[in-house]
């Protein structure tokens, strides 16, 4: 049908069909008015795309066609952030918003000023940047300096333009969220493939945004609202008001925002949406107070953690009632049974709330908390729901005291409750429950981080035997997964791999991985600045361990008893057999490149970019991804990009190939 257009005319033709798709990408997702339907959209995307698949060689990142995603990656790289992202003050009422105004008012005495008012969406903040009218990356916040580059999750989100039309650099700020109902959906989806729900939208997005399938990625409808500029090539705004009307008519979708004259009235703006909050159709934990001129923000300055001119207003506990239908055991880890009240499920601060802790025993008889009360529950943001208490008026006499058991729900075996604790615990080691808490707390992510091991798959391979604790994860081979539920050839090699990538997981983090209780990842890391291998911590008497300071009495006995019980000493063998790092690295080599940062472009002879970037890590170093002024050494391959332009520019040592491999020969002989 197309054979009698020349490429010209195609050319025209996807740029005419792409501009009129962005079009209605930005009535439809940014607006929210729609002027064509679903079916007509769709038409206009498949004629794109058709021509697309005649004309590969005139795809761009900038096509719509590029938001389905479908790459599959390794992993996120990391991106060294442009200006350290800081976090936000917290105020809690009234009176700390006054003070924050106070502060504001000593700081630039006698001047005025005007504040805007936004909504603190509860998302994940994220950066993007763009370069000559062109999406060009996407990161999270990470530890604020350093974050993950998400740019291809990020490019299949539809409140994104993938093309504007200025054409300077750009980078701006903003949260990445998912709606409401989208979480809605996405869970019930899990709930029919049996996978567990999600919290809450935010750990919903959280999750989506670091899907390495970007297919994934892009099924669950994340959005982004925009928030600040971090900068602009050449346009300098006087207040944050200009920006945002700036950014709109960029086709942005721009947080809700609204100016407030001074502090009285942001209180009152404060006010109205702690109730109004429920109508919008996404989670919002307050609201954001920030100096509307930006020469005044620039004036005030910030402290490490967080700006001067800015403070997050969050919203108080949310507390409803419901009924405790039941109270469950579960038992943990390192045995302590722990009883969680079954409510009727009610919605707070943003989840659907149908259980709530209630800590041990003590707890509930100080409450007295009774199956069939109904209670006050409560929860804030990211916390374990509680409950509070009751409401004593609601009984009618049919509720019952509750008794903690004798025996672990899990194995049968007694449980004791030492003198003096709070805590009721299952004795048996080999306790299936502890067993698999272990398990789950070995894979974790601060520990050996074994993605794709995850609870359903330890409940199948210890129901079918084919693991009994976490050592065992190192013998499994690929045929004793394929044939699991859920699992299929791709991902049992994955698993296979990660398990296999663990075995070089940092000494620090394997003694976390055990599971000793009370050791947790700082005990653990101020272990390892004393003893060299598990053998030496294995020696250590209690007596010895509490000389170091961090070490007190009782992780010291945790830690002999530990190492005591013969189970442990045999785990520990296993997994010196497969292979798991059991000792220090040399220490001569190992930070020889401290906080050095490099960046690599261009394509290297004897090394791939993986390769290279774990011999930088293992020094100390790190690997970023794009130039800045931060840069220590550039490291230029074969057919080098913009990087090396850029860092000519900044005036960044720049090395070859040889260059590099005489950096890490001498820096690492010293
Ligand atoms: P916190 O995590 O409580 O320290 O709050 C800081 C975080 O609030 C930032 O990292 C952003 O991710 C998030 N945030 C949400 N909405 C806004 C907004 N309108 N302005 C600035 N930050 C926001
Ligand atoms: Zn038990």
């Amino acid at each position: 049908m197309m054979v009698n257009l020349n490429k010209e005319e195609v050319e025209k033709k996807i740029e005419e069909l792409r501009d009129e798709i962005r079009e209605h990408e930005y009535k439809y997702f940014v607006l929210d008015e729609p002027k064509i339907s679903d079916a007509e959209f769709d038409e206009l995307m498949r004629e794109l795309l058709d021509l697309e698949e005649q004309f590969p060689e005139l795809i761009t990142e900038d096509s719509p066609t590029q938001r389905v995603g479908g790459e599959v990656l390794d992993e996120f790289e990391k991106v060294e952030h442009s200006t350290d992202l800081l976090s936000l003050d917290n105020t809690f009422n009234n009176n700390e918003l006054r003070d924050f105004d106070s502060r504001i008012q000593k700081k630039i005495p006698g001047e005025n000023y005007e504040y805007v008012v936004e909504h603190k969406i509860d998302g994940l903040s994220a950066v993007v940047r763009y370069e000559d009218g062109v999406f060009k990356l996407g990161a999270t916040r990470g530890n604020g300096e350093i974050g993950e580059n998400i740019t291809e999750n990020m490019r299949t989100i539809r409140t994104l333009p993938l093309k504007i039309r200025d054409k300077s650099p750009l980078e701006l700020r903003g949260e990445i969220y998912l709606s409401k109902s989208e979480f809605e959906r996405i869970n019930k989806q899990r709930l029919e493939n049996e996978e567990s729900p999600f919290a809450n939208p935010r750990n919903a997005a959280a999750g989506s945004v670091r899907q390495l399938d970007t297919k994934i990625a892009s099924e669950r409808k994340l959005s982004i609202l925009i928030y600040d500029l971090i900068s602009h090539g050449e346009k300098n705004f006087k207040t944050h008001l200009e920006v945002f009307s700036y950014l709109k008519d960029l086709n942005f979708k721009v947080n809700w925002h609204k100016k407030a004259d001074n502090i009285e009235e942001v209180i009152k703006i404060c006010d109205n949406w702690e109730e109004k909050r429920e109508e919008l159709d996404f989670e919002i934990d307050g609201l954001v107070v920030k100096i509307n001129d930006l020469d005044q923000r620039e004036r005030l300055g910030s402290t490490a953690r967080s700006p001067r001119w800015a403070a997050a207003y969050k919203f108080p506990a949310q507390k409803k009632t419901s009924k405790i239908k039941d109270i469950e055991i579960s038992v943990g880890r390192t045995g302590a049974l722990t009883p969680t009240a079954v409510l009727e499920p009610v919605e707070l601060a943003g989840s659907v709330v149908s259980r709530a802790t209630l800590h041990n025993e003590d707890e509930i008889k100080r409450k007295d908390i009774r199956i069939g009360d109904t209670v006050l529950v409560q929860k804030a943001g990211d916390v374990i729901p509680e409950v509070i208490k009751v409401i004593e008026d609601e009984r009618d006499g049919t509720e019952e005291e509750f008794e903690m058991p004798q025996h672990c729900p899990v194995c049968g075996s007694r449980v004791i409750r030492p003198e003096g604790e709070a805590v009721t615990r299952c004795t048996n080691i080999r306790c299936p429950a502890q067993r698999r808490e272990r398990i789950l707390h070995f894979v974790s992510r601060d520990a050996m981080n074994i993605d794709g091991i995850g609870p359903a798959l330890i409940d199948q391979l210890l129901e079918n035997k084919l693991i009994e604790d976490y050592a065992d994860l190192y013998f499994l081979k690929k045929d004793h997964l394929v044939d699991l539920e859920r699992m299929g050839e791709k991902s049992s090699q994955n698993v296979i791999g990660a398990v296999e990538k663990s075995k070089e997981r940092e000494f620090f983090r394997v003694i976390y991985a055990l599971g000793i209780r009370h050791v947790g990842i700082g005990a653990a890391r101020t272990l390892v600045k004393y003893y060299n291998s598990i053998e030496e911590i294995m020696e250590a008497e209690a007596e010895e361990l509490v000389e170091i300071d961090e070490i007190g009495p009782v992780i010291a006995d945790s830690i002999t008893g530990f190492f005591d019980e013969i189970h442990n000493r045999d785990l520990i063998s296993r997994l010196r057999q497969a292979g798991v790092r059991l000792k220090k690295e040399r220490k001569e080599n190992v930070e020889f490149l401290k906080d050095t940062k490099f960046v690599f472009t261009g394509s290297l002879n004897d090394f791939t970019r993986s390769e290279v970037k774990d011999i930088v890590e293992k020094a100390g170093g790190r690997a970023v991804s794009s130039v800045s002024s931060k840069t220590d050494y550039l490291v230029v391959g074969d057919n080098p990009g913009s990087k090396y332009d850029k860092a000519m520019e900044l005036g960044i040592e720049i090395l070859d190939e040889e260059g590099f491999k005489n950096l890490i020969k001498t820096k690492g002989d010293k």
